[in-house]
Parts: C-alpha cells; structure tokens; sequence
C-alpha cells in the first residue's frame, strides 16, 4: 500500500533520513520505533509532504514524493502530529469538523462522526466544550478522532501516547487495534515500544536515520537487542 524508497532528508548539513526503505501492507498496523531524534516524525513528515525529501514515496504504486500536502491527505494519507496539535479555542465538534474540511460527502461525515462518538464517548460527552480546556487524554482523543473524520485509508501515528498516564496510554493503544479492525490501516510511530510492538503486525527500529532491523512485532519484542536498547530490560 505505501512503500519508501531510499528515503532521505537533510536539515542542512544534518542527514536526518539515510536511505530508509518501508513497506505498509494493506489492512496491517506497521510500527516504528526509535530513540529522541532518530528521524522518526521526519520520516512522516516527508510522506505528507510537510518536509522535503529524496527517494520514492510510492502509495498505492503512484509516486507521491513532492505532491501537495493537501492531495495527499485527500487520497487517503492521513497524519495525527505528534504534539495534537489542536485548536483550542474551537470546541470539539468544530475541531472534529475541520478533519473533513477538504470532503464533500456530506452523509457519510455525518456517519463518521457517530463512529467517532461511538470509539471516544468522552468526546460526545464534552461537544460543545473548547479543545484547550480537555484533558491531555481527550486532547488526544480529539486528534485521533479529527484525522478519522478525514477518512483515512492510512492513519499515521506520531506518538499518540506522550504524556500520557498508563491507563489512558492503553485506551488509545486498544482504539488503535479497533481502528485497524474496522479497516484503516495503521503506521503508527512511538517511543513506548513495548505497547507499540505488541500491536504491530510488522515493526521496524530506526536508530540515527537508519532502518537497523525488521521483523514482526512479536519477534522484535522478544529480540534481545530490543529488549535491552528499548524495553529497558
Ligand atoms: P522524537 O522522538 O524526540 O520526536 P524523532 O525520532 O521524531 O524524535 P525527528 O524529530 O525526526 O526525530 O528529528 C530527527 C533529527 O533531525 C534530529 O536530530 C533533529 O534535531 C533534526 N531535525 C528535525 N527537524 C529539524 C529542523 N526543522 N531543522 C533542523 N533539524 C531538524
């Protein structure tokens, strides 16, 4: 569904993307996981556009690499930035509203957003409550639920759960497995590499711009190397 080739990125003189190549198959949820500044939201930020790149970024075999932010994310590529990012003096609905800014199938937005009430009933809880005044978590949720109301074929991850407590953490790792489940293909990218591996169908570990291994996620999170590099172990 999505491949990188080579990819690469420069800040600079700073090599921040050495040459990754990447598969994201169809219906799957693909990890990356990585050490502070390994290149991982660089990496995403590239697929989307919002930073430059070398190499090919395939989706669905069409080269995508230098298209417009705006007609990727129509196509499907749909990123939830690390950091929310939302707005905060809109409420939760409007902030909702504005993840289908560029559709125009208005019947089925209005079935998205049940769907997205029906994963996050906190959120339907609090509609007309500002985006500054939610919790870290809602705030979360609220990201994940703007990026679903873009009918995504492809929900890119960054971080979803920094900062978070561990009990909200597992919340939106479980609305994660429930998303994939419903048929949205997942790249999801985190730090938390425990609760990241144990989700993923296939995982990769970029460490300073580099791909260094590749393998399932279960396999990698009994790999020793993993084990002591990222699981503290
Ligand atoms: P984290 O987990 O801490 O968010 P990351 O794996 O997502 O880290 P990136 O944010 O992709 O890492 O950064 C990769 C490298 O590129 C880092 O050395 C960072 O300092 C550098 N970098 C990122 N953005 C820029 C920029 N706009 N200008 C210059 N250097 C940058």
């Amino acid at each position: 569904m999505l491949v990188l080739k080579n990819l690469s990125v420069y800040y600079g003189g700073i090599h921040a993307l050495r040459g990754i190549d990447i598969e994201v198959a169809d219906g799957k949820i693909v990890t990356l996981i990585g050490a502070n500044g390994a290149g991982k939201s660089t990496m995403l930020n590239s697929i989307t556009g919002l930073v430059k790149s070398s190499g090919d970024i395939l989706w669905d075999g069409k080269n995508i690499s230098g298209s417009d932010t705006k007609d990727i994310v129509a196509s499907g590529l749909v990123l939830v930035p690390e950091g929310r990012h939302i707005f905060p003096n809109l409420t939760v609905y409007e902030n909702l509203s504005l993840g289908a800014y560029f559709r125009k199938d208005s019947s089925r937005i209005k079935q998205d957003m049940e769907r997205c009430f029906e994963l996050f009933p906190r959120l339907k809880e609090r509609i007309h409550q500002s985006g500054g005044t939610l919790s870290g978590g809602e705030q979360q949720m609220l990201a994940v639920g703007r990026g679903l109301l873009a009918n995504p074929r492809l929900l890119m991850l960054d971080e979803p759960s920094l900062g978070l407590a561990p009990l909200v953490s597992k919340m939106i790792f479980d609305i994660i497995r429930e998303i994939n489940k419903n048929g949205t293909t997942v790249l999801l990218i985190e730090q938390n590499a425990h609760a990241a591996l144990e989700i993923a169908d296939y995982a990769y570990v970029l460490e300073t711009g580099l791909i260094t291994m590749r393998d399932t996620g279960k396999s990698l999170l009994n790999d020793d190397r993993v084990r002591k590099a990222y699981l503290g172990e």
